[in-house]
């Protein structure tokens, strides 16, 4: 009789030796001394004071859970405000609370997706956005990144009636910024729907952080719709839909990621609730995010390092193979800052990188250990030294 799981201990050998092992690594409550540059807090809010309280008062008066299904007993008054205050934020008409970023695109495109429908993708969408095209039972047409020849083709050379183009507003690991306004004029020419996921634009692109949609002039078009994740600027858990009222309700009737679920927990919804109206009061708040961003990638540059120009809050240093980027990992945890490292299949064969963040918040003394971290993992691949730019020689 063979052994049942030994064709996973062969797959784990090869992913070993392919440096594409991943492990997990419990934060401790009190931190481990090293400066977060790998979170999506880009506004640090997850532990804002008031965002804090809003979560532990909703639990007490709602419950730890939120008992059942959105449309069973999982809709409180709290989730209804969020969509209320959501859609007004972002100038549209309506919103709707899913559980995770993840499903509010698997919830869009397996809705308003299928046979008669081509879903048109950027090569470089989040992952969600990849299930969720295989969840559509739609024909995909996959186009090189950013490349509006290439989805035109798509669009233009179709047979089935309908079509949705969708993009991520700022790629997830490039940092870079879809061509929201040049695809909306394409999705128009061809009948087509346009949805964008601001998971990382939301609280940190366009005025006041309201996203890639708005700063291209387009909130509120019932051709587009918006998807976003309330787990990174918003510094709390759960998705949400942005779209015109009939795709709303067609959402509630037929996405099965939202019907077939549990509805939000009552601690996340009020944490969101609670960030949104901090941001809408702070509009400084994501131009504070890009500062530091900027700045950040300037001291990647100065150190030798190959880093991407950030159009919003994601910073990528490009290193190549999985090894060196796990290694650069660990050499910028030895100079005291925390960076995410992305292998495949997060990221294209030799297209490993360490992964930055940036914050809104973050101190002058926390850039400066960045640069110093920067010049650790420059040193460790052998590059000649630049000097510390002042600031971080201090
Ligand atoms: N879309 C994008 C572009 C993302 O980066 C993420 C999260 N990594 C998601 C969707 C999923 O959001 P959530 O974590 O809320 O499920």
């Amino acid at each position: 009789m063979t052994d049942p799981l030994q064709r996973f201990r062969d797959a784990a050998a090869v992913r070993g030796f392919n440096g594409v092992t991943r492990a997990l690594r419990p934060r401790q409550a009190a931190g481990d001394g090293l400066i977060d540059f790998a979170s999506n807090d880009y506004l640090g809010l997850s532990k804002d004071p008031r965002v804090l309280s809003a979560a532990a008062a909703a639990t007490l008066v709602w419950g730890a859970g939120s008992t059942g299904s959105r449309l069973v007993t999982g809709s409180t008054t709290l989730h209804a405000d969020l969509e209320k205050e959501l859609a007004s934020f972002l100038h549209a008409p309506a919103s709707l609370v899913f559980s995770s970023g993840y499903l509010a695109n698997l919830g869009v495109l397996g809705a308003l997706g299928g046979p008669d429908v081509l879903i048109v993708s950027d090569e470089g969408n989040h992952a969600s956005i990849i299930d969720a095209c295989r969840l559509s039972r739609s024909r995909v047409a996959v186009y090189a990144h950013r490349d509006l020849a290439a989805a035109e083709r798509a669009l233009a050379l179709r047979d089935e009636p309908h079509a949705i183009l969708v993009t991520d507003a700022v790629f997830s690991v490039d940092g870079d910024l879809a061509p929201v306004k040049e695809l909306y004029a394409m999705t128009r020419r061809y009948g087509a729907l346009l949805a964008v996921d601001e998971a990382h634009s939301l609280g940190v692109v366009g005025e006041g952080g309201r996203g890639a949609v708005h700063a291209a002039g387009l909130s509120g078009q019932p051709d587009v719709i918006r998807t976003v994740t309330l787990s990174k600027a918003l510094g709390s858990q759960g998705g949400a839909v942005i779209a015109d009222p009939q795709v709303i309700a067609t959402l509630v009737d037929t996405a099965r990621p939202f019907i077939f679920d549990t509805g939000l927990a009552p601690a996340a919804t009020a944490a969101a609730l609670t960030a949104l109206r901090v941001l809408a009061a702070s509009p400084d708040l994501a131009v504070q995010a890009r500062a530091r961003a900027a700045e950040l990638a300037w001291l990647a540059r100065q150190a030798g390092l190959t880093v991407n120009r950030p159009d919003a809050a994601v910073l990528s240093v490009t290193l190549g193979d999985p090894h060196s980027a796990l290694s650069a990992q660990q050499v910028a945890a030895g100079a005291g800052i925390r960076v995410g490292c992305f292998r495949p299949p997060s990221v294209p064969e030799n297209r490993s990188c360490l992964r930055l963040t940036a914050r809104a918040d973050l101190t002058e003394g926390q850039l400066s250990m960045a640069a110093r971290a920067f010049h650790a993992v420059a040193r460790s691949r052998g590059y000649s030294l630049p000097a510390l730019p002042p600031s971080a020689a201090r």
